[in-house]
């Protein structure tokens, strides 16, 4: 198992996701390697013991695990294939750890291309940056169970004990984490539709709210996520439109690769373009409820 006493861990992509990743991961007692594009990005992880590798080559040459925290596919196939990538330095033996919300495609490349002794594992996460912080995420594992029992340690460090999941072999874990995203999206278009007719209505926004808790149609999004913008105006900055119409996209791309038609994931999708071309990449993962508001003329606001 990689305890915190033994296991040197390499860390690359320290944005809004890896950032508390990997602060959580130096609490719990791990030595880090860390790299970025942004180098200020590892400050505060570099003043407190941990040490900066220019390539990700060089990461992956002094850590037993290497974890990638990266926004899509392109990114994490770069940094593990690519000229000083991960391949090129990972140990006999080693660990790539991708927690990316990526695609199955890229760690099978990177499994036909790595030396034979060295293991490949998804494992992408829930929870957002407010989870990412407090070391409470849920994670989805793809990987041998021997692989999964070994990296346990690494992921309590970042996660919840209770929510972290081997759900099958190498890929599972990636189409986990897109299928959970594309109904939480799916939940919050819907949800925001009903609110947006029933205010227009005349209902008062948190009757209509309760009515909805109490009745079948009920979900967690209506119950608790939406409340995000309902009472506190925060459309989460902390996970971009732009990242999200990425998971979006990967979401249909997998289903047309297994065949599935998925008309409401696709006009979701849309949906979600559409708000991200008129807000702007950065804008927040909630902001399609902005699309509703400003169709009705007035904010959906329960304060
Ligand atoms: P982010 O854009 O905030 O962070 C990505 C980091 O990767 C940045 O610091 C960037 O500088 C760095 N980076 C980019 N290219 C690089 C390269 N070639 N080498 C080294 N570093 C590089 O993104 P995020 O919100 O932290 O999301 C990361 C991943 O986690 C994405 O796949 C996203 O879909 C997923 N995710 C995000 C959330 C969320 O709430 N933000 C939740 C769950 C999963």
């Amino acid at each position: 198992m990689f305890t915190a006493d033994t296991t040197t861990v390499g860390f690359i992509g320290l944005g809004n996701m890896g950032s508390g990743m990997a602060k959580n991961l130096q609490e719990h007692g791990y030595q880090l390697v860390v790299n970025d594009v942004r180098q200020d990005a590892a400050q505060s992880l570099l003043s407190h013991g941990a040490l900066w590798a220019d390539t990700a080559e060089q990461v992956a040459q002094h850590s037993d695990v290497v974890i990638t925290m990266l926004p899509t596919p392109r990114h994490v196939a770069a940094v593990a294939m690519g000229e000083g990538g991960i391949l090129s330095g990972l140990k006999s033996g080693g660990y790539w750890v991708d927690m990316s919300t990526s695609v199955p495609e890229v760690a099978q490349r990177a499994r036909e291309a790595a030396d034979s002794s060295v293991h490949i594992v998804d494992a992408p996460v829930s929870g957002m940056s407010v989870g990412a912080q407090a070391g409470r995420l849920q994670v989805f594992v793809g990987a041998e169970q021997a692989e999964f029992e070994t990296l346990r340690p690494v992921f309590e460090a970042m996660g919840d004990p209770e929510k972290i999941l081997r759900v099958g072999y190498a890929g599972a874990g990636y189409a986990v984490k897109l299928m959970i995203n594309q109904l939480w999206f799916s939940h919050l278009v819907a949800t925001t539709e009903v609110l947006a007719v029933g205010v227009k209505a005349g209902v008062d926004l948190e009757v209509l709210r309760q009515s909805l808790i109490n009745s079948p149609a009920s979900s967690n999004f209506v119950e608790n996520d939406v409340l995000s913008v309902l009472e506190h105006s925060d459309y989460d900055e902390g996970f971009a439109i732009a990242l999200a119409c990425k998971d979006l996209g990967l979401s249909i791309d997998l289903a047309r690769s297994v065949g599935v038609p998925v008309e409401l994931s696709s006009l979701v999708e849309q949906i979600y373009r559409r708000a991200k071309s008129q807000y702007g990449d950065s804008a927040g993962e909630m902001t399609p409820i902005k699309l509703y508001e400003d169709l009705i003329g007035l904010e959906l606001r329960t304060t």
